[in-house]
């Protein structure tokens, strides 16, 4: 009874892990659209994980031979470790855009042009580097 139990759950098992598989490329097109890399590898790795919990089931239920299970949850690992570092390296790139954009908005506000030098006895407005009012010749501050 319990081998038609497992039969029965490792078909339904097989059914669930090839279907999205199969209907991968639809799903990940739409989902580019709505979704970021990272919510899709974060998403991706949930399948993986997934499917070596119902392939440590099927193990469990003796469908899988050991070497079967061993070398299918190899395959898995590395497909999962492989997601975990693209992941790593999403994230690190996106701290690196932050980074990025506060050095470019630090600069950027670094390099406006420098305030003009008023001249306090005529008003004029000299360059702010000037030393002395280029309209009357007074010394300008600073
Ligand atoms: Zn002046």
């Amino acid at each position: 009874m319990i081998y038609l139990f497992c039969g029965l759950f490792g078909g339904a098992v097989l059914v669930a892990i090839c279907k999205p598989l199969f209907s991968q490329d639809d799903t990940l097109e739409s989902a580019i659209i709505e979704e970021t890399a990272w919510d899709l590898l974060q998403r991706k790795k949930e399948i993986i994980l997934g499917n070596i919990q119902d392939l440590d089931f099927e193990h469990k239920c003796g469908k899988l031979s050991d070497e079967d299970y061993q070398k299918i949850r190899g395959e898995m690992a590395g497909e999962v470790s492989l997601v975990l570092e693209e992941i790593d390296g999403i994230e690190s790139s996106q701290d690196l855009d932050a980074l990025i954009r506060h050095e470019v908005s630090v600069r950027k506000s670094g390099s406006h042009e420098p305030e003009p030098a008023l001249c306090p006895s005529c008003g004029e407005k000299n360059i702010a580097t000037s030393k002395f009012c280029a309209e009357c010749g007074a010394k300008l501050i600073g």
